[in-house]
C-alpha cells in the first residue's frame, strides 16, 4: 500500500497552480464630460440669503461638469481586463448621461427636487445610480465630479 501520498506532495501538486492563478485586485476610472445648467436655490432661504450662500449660481447658468467614476475589482484571467472600456461607456451613457447631460439639472431627475444639484449631490446621485449595474468582478468605489476645472468632490471621501 501506498502511504506516500503525503499532504507536502499534495502541497507541490497545488502551489505552482496557485502560483499562476494569482488575484490581482485593480483599479479602473473613466472619465465623462457632462454639459448641464442648474440653478443654486435654497426655497427655505430668501432671495438675499441664496445670493449671500450661492453667489452667482443662484442664477441659471452653466457648467461643463468632468465626473471619474472608479471601480475596483479582479482582472478577468481570460480577457485580461477589469472591465471592458466599451461596456463601462454604455453602461455610465444609460444610466447617467441620458439623465444628466444636455439637462437642466434641477429638473433632471426627482432625486433633485430634494437634493440641491450641486456637484456635492451630482457625485452623490452618479454613485446610486451607477452602484448595481456594473459586471459582478466589479465594484464601484469612486465617483469624483468636477464642476470647474479647479474644484471637485468624491463620493465616497
Ligand atoms: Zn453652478
Amino acid at each position: 500500500m501506498n502511504s506516500g501520498c503525503a499532504p507536502s506532495e499534495a502541497l507541490l501538486l497545488v502551489s505552482p497552480a496557485m502560483l499562476i492563478m494569482k488575484i490581482h485586485h485593480i483599479q479602473l476610472s473613466a472619465s465623462y464630460d457632462i454639459y448641464a445648467s442648474h440653478i443654486l436655490k435654497n426655497p427655505k432661504w430668501n432671495a438675499q440669503k441664496n445670493k449671500k450662500v450661492f453667489g452667482h449660481c443662484a442664477r441659471l447658468h452653466g457648467h461643463q461638469y468632468r465626473a471619474i467614476v472608479t471601480v475596483a475589482g479582479k482582472i478577468n484571467s481570460e480577457s485580461g481586463m477589469l472591465i471592458n472600456g466599451y461596456d463601462l461607456d454604455a453602461l455610465v451613457k444609460k444610466h447617467i448621461l441620458e439623465y444628466l447631460d444636455h439637462h437642466h439639472l434641477n429638473e433632471a431627475d426627482p432625486f433633485f427636487k430634494t437634493h440641491l444639484p450641486t456637484a456635492e449631490w451630482i457625485a452623490v446621485f452618479i454613485f446610486k445610480k451607477l452602484k448595481n449595474k456594473l459586471p459582478k468582478n466589479c465594484k464601484l468605489t469612486k465617483v469624483r465630479v468636477y464642476e470647474t476645472p479647479n474644484l471637485y468632490v468624491d463620493y465616497p471621501n
